[in-house]
């Protein structure tokens, strides 16, 4: 549909997940594993077949974002990566100016695959690195020194990517005070354009999990973690990082569009094993079992069916939450004339009780028709965004 030359396709989000990885590291529980090149060659063939068949149920939308993540997509063979973008340019319709990332890791691409990935329209990387001290990256189990990294950050740059993401972790095992902010500075010296910094969690069924679950005194100090949060904020702004959500960190203009989408409750449809989607009111998931994805026969009728698992359609007051919980991890907050149209209902109504209690508790500041977190409400984000949870 046009109109006057300006688009007005409903806007949606693709993420596409390359479940591989050359090995497991300790503290991961993403749906990922190293496989064969025959094993990881076949999988994108289900996924070009499953991209084609998914397509024809969004033909009235236009495509904003692409995001390839995992595991690491950039395991992948230059070709199978183009034979990705390929099919979803001639399945979807891809907005021109749609921000089009690939998630890389160090020691998985030389320049001609990264120059490859720029060919076929591919804008913006997102670098995992972690640390910048080798033996915390030892210990995490990563399969790169940062010199290694260097050298991938380097054909980055050569390769023409403008638009780069460093993804850093604070909380490491072994790590103090003085070594993240080693690590902030030795990546800012990059002057990377985002860097997105998370806390090391602990997740269940991990290596990690067996060795610091019961002994977290082996983990860093909540105080020396506190220490790591606020040298984050500090020293990135000094080098013109605006944080624009709790954990993530760009210059003007670089901020992430595929995470913006997903925060302002743009629709997203994931693609390949176990993605997520959001569509049209209702939220589910794609089978994560390999096995189980790699038999569905995508031509057929019932391949939806066998696809797609735990749907659920959110109620008024789930979505309400969700704006206000998702939307509240951004800086620049939620806007109460959004909300109205959004919904028809006035959000001072729907949050009478908690906005005035949060307004004079100062955990946020409001800004007519926007509120936000305040610094101190995002310093104790989790505990302020539940609040927004409904009664029945
Ligand atoms: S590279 Fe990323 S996805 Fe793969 S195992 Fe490590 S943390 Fe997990």
């Amino acid at each position: 549909m046009q109109t006057g030359g300006m688009s007005v396709r409903r806007p949606l989000e693709l993420y596409i997940h390359i479940p591989f990885c050359v090995r497991k590291c300790l503290y991961c529980d993403f749906l990922s594993q190293p496989a064969s090149e025959m094993v990881q060659h076949g999988y994108v063939g289900q996924l070009l077949e499953e991209i084609a068949r998914e397509s024809g149920y969004y033909q009235g939308y236009g495509v904003t974002s692409v995001y390839l993540g995992g595991g690491t997509p950039s395991i992948l063979p230059a070709a199978d990566v183009q034979a990705i973008l390929e099919t979803v340019r001639r399945s979807f319709c891809l907005e021109a100016d749609a921000e089009i990332t690939i998630e890389t890791n160090p020691g998985t691409a030389n320049l001609d695959k990264l120059k490859a990935f720029r060919d076929c329209g591919i804008n913006r990387i997102s670098l995992g690195l972690q640390s910048a001290d080798d033996r915390e990256l030892k210990a995490l189990g990563r399969i790169h020194t940062f010199e290694e990294f260097l050298k991938t950050y380097q054909r980055v740059r050569l390769a023409g990517f403008t638009n780069v993401n460093v993804d850093l972790m604070s909380a490491l095992p072994g790590q103090t005070a003085a070594s993240w902010r080693n690590t902030l500075r030795r990546v800012l010296m990059l002057k990377p354009e985002h860097i997105s910094a998370y806390s090391l969690m602990i997740e269940e069924g991990t290596p990690f999990y067996e060795t610091y679950h019961d002994h977290p005194e082996l983990l860093p100090s909540e105080e020396e973690e506190r220490e790591m949060y606020y040298a984050t904020r500090q020293i990135l702004k000094e080098h013109g990082l605006e944080r624009y959500e709790i954990s993530n960190y760009a210059l003007p203009g670089y901020e992430c569009r595929h995470n913006i989408g997903y925060w302002t409750g743009v629709e997203y449809l994931g693609l390949g094993l176990g993605a997520s989607s959001y569509l049209q009111g209702f939220r589910f998931r794609n089978v994560p079992d390999l096995e189980a994805y790699r038999k569905i026969n995508m031509k057929a009728d019932d391949a939806d069916w066998r696809l797609h698992q735990d749907i659920t359609e959110l109620s008024e007051k789930d979505q309400m939450e969700e704006f206000m919980f998702l939307g509240l991890r951004m800086t620049r907050g939620v806007s109460g004339s959004e909300f109205l149209e959004r919904f028809g209902q006035n959000m001072w109504n729907v949050y009478s009780k908690v906005l005035p209690k949060l307004k004079e508790n100062k955990l946020i500041e409001v800004e007519s028709p926007y509120i936000r977190l305040t610094d101190f409400g995002m310093d104790i984000s989790n505990y302020v965004l539940s609040e927004f949870l409904l009664d029945e």
